[in-house]
């Protein structure tokens, strides 16, 4: 028996277990991948907060009034207005305090750095790497009374007298429970990569679109919604965004910092490393995982697929996302010709952007990325460095020339007038994918956590954090994830201990 059960050592899980153990509480994380971490482990590692020690420091001044008006503008409005406000607001009065306690646990952040709307710098980069979370909040864990199960699915919970009690999951291909005396917290991550869930919600078309991290299944929202809870914002999904694939390398920094000492000392020399050289390091990450930018495409690139042949109107998203999805490999390359390149070589017109921090242009993906971007002086070099036909590549851009030059009319309705695609040098870009970031969906929940049923009245002994604890908050712009996945997880466990303790 255990005092309380976390299902998924993530950000939020991991950050529960190591606050209850602080306070003296039994924890049992039970993780299904054979490792901690989850999206938060893959993320850039960015928290977003006002009224930190940060900021002070920087002579911010700042308050949760402002954040939570800022927070609002990051959204487009239709989404905005689904927002569960009080619940975003409580959010954002934690977030600070919970920096705080991951810096009292020796992590150490970068910034504060400037994202508007944000009307003053609220950024905070975890050094070296989201990584620094997972392995911080472990040590934690493990220095007290926590136990962490990898490999364990969660599959049921179990339910007594109208009370969540433990859970049932499965290990090793053998089905066994664990009980809990206070509850069961819910933290098992988004649902980007459930494509059930995804056409349920948003339709059968955005179904063959994958999620970046293909092990978020949405198995906590199944587990709440059959515990009766009703799903909220379902439909709202960060992306689908065009994304370039995943390098096959692990980042040195990232490997690295998967070394206690390294990480401390990273940590210890931050405030000395020159602004110059944080943003390389940023820059590198940028390339790996930042959107290339939509302007690309109105300015003139193009999206082919492996046949070489175009396939889309590259202006209208999310339909040139949910198309991309349906070529062969599910992959598209963005063709820039000279003019392009040229173009994109310099302010304002970066390829991608952690905005005011690091921009990557050309160049950066030529050098940084050479696993998806490839160059040539003529088409045919490039279709042959890319097992691309070079017919269908030709083909493809004298159509799309001749269409320009004519005045004639795209046959994907792309408005005509922009320039032919031509000169001696030519980069591929990709390949890309459409992907989905994260979801924003959750089951219901109060401003302590308790998971609701339909009727609005908390289901006793049921908790939910991250993304799995939204509860109808719409987090938008960069940062407000991990920042939530930390501060519910640090809440949920204070709640269960004022909670045993008055019992
Ligand atoms: C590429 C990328 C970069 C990002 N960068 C940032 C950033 O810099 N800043 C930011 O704020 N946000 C960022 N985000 C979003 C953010 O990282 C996530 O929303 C957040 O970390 C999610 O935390 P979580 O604890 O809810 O879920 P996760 O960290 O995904 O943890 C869920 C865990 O539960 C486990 N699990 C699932 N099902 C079960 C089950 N049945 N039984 C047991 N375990 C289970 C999973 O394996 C996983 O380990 C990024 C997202 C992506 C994809």
């Amino acid at each position: 028996m255990y005092d309380f059960i976390v299902v998924g050592g993530g950000g939020s899980g991991l950050a529960a277990a190591a606050r209850g153990v602080e306070l003296g509480l039994s924890v049992l994380v039970l993780e299904k991948q054979p490792q901690l971490g989850g999206t938060t482990g893959i993320a850039v590692g960015s928290y977003t907060t006002s009224g930190s020690a940060l900021q002070r420091k920087a002579g911010i001044e700042d308050s949760v009034e402002d954040h939570a008006e800022d927070a609002g503008k990051f959204p487009p409005p239709d989404i905005e207005v689904k927002n569960n406000a009080a619940y975003r607001h409580q959010f954002l009065s934690h977030a600070a305090e919970t920096l705080e306690w991951l810096t009292g646990m020796g992590l150490v952040f970068h910034g504060p750095s400037p994202e508007p709307p944000n009307r003053v710098p609220r950024m905070h980069n975890v050094v070296p790497g989201a990584q620094a979370y997972i392995l911080t909040l472990q040590a934690k864990i493990l220095s007290g009374s926590g136990k962490i199960l990898c490999e364990t699915s969660v599959k049921k919970l179990l339910k007594e007298d109208g009370r969540i009690v433990g859970v049932e999951c499965d290990r090793d291909g053998r089905t066994e429970t664990f009980r809990s005396r206070l509850g069961v917290v819910l933290a098992a991550g988004d649902y980007a990569a459930a494509p059930d869930l995804i056409a349920e919600f948003k339709g059968d078309s955005f179904s063959e679109i994958e999620g970046i991290n293909p092990n978020a299944c949405g198995d906590g929202h199944r587990l709440a919604r059959e515990a009766g809870s009703p799903l909220v914002n379902m439909e709202i999904t960060y992306g689908p965004e065009l994304r370039f694939i995943p390098p096959d390398k692990t980042d040195w920094v990232d490997t690295l910092g998967r070394i206690g000492w390294v990480r401390n000392l990273m940590g210890k020399i931050t405030p000395l490393v020159p602004e110059s050289v944080m943003h390389a390091m940023i820059k590198k990450k940028l390339v790996t995982w930042q959107h290339p930018e939509d302007k690309l495409f109105p300015e003139g690139a193009i999206l082919i697929n492996q046949e070489g042949e175009r396939f889309c109107n590259e202006l209208v998203t999310p339909d040139r996302e949910t198309r991309v999805a349906c070529q062969t490999g599910k992959i598209a390359y963005i063709l820039l010709d000279q003019g392009l390149i040229e173009k994109f070589s310099e302010w304002p017109h970066f390829i991608s952007t952690a905005p005011e921090i690091a921009y990557a242009y050309v160049e950066d993906y030529l050098r940084l990325r050479p696993d998806v971007a490839t160059e040539a002086g003529t088409l045919e070099a490039l279709a042959r460095k890319r097992d691309i036909p070079f017919e269908g590549l030709k083909e493809a851009v004298q159509t799309y020339n001749q269409i320009q030059s004519e005045n004639g009319s795209d046959p994907f309705g792309r408005p005509i007038g922009e320039r032919p695609l031509e000169g001696d040098r030519w980069v591929l870009l990709g390949p890309a994918k459409a992907y989905f970031t994260t979801t924003e969906g959750s089951p219901a929940c109060d401003l302590e956590m308790r998971v609701l049923d339909e009727s609005g009245e908390p289901i006793p002994g049921l908790y939910a954090v991250g993304q799995n604890g939204l509860g109808g908050q719409v987090l938008w712009g960069h940062g407000l994830h991990i920042a939530w996945a930390m501060t519910s997880g640090r809440l949920v466990a204070e709640g269960l201990k004022r909670m045993d303790e008055a019992s």
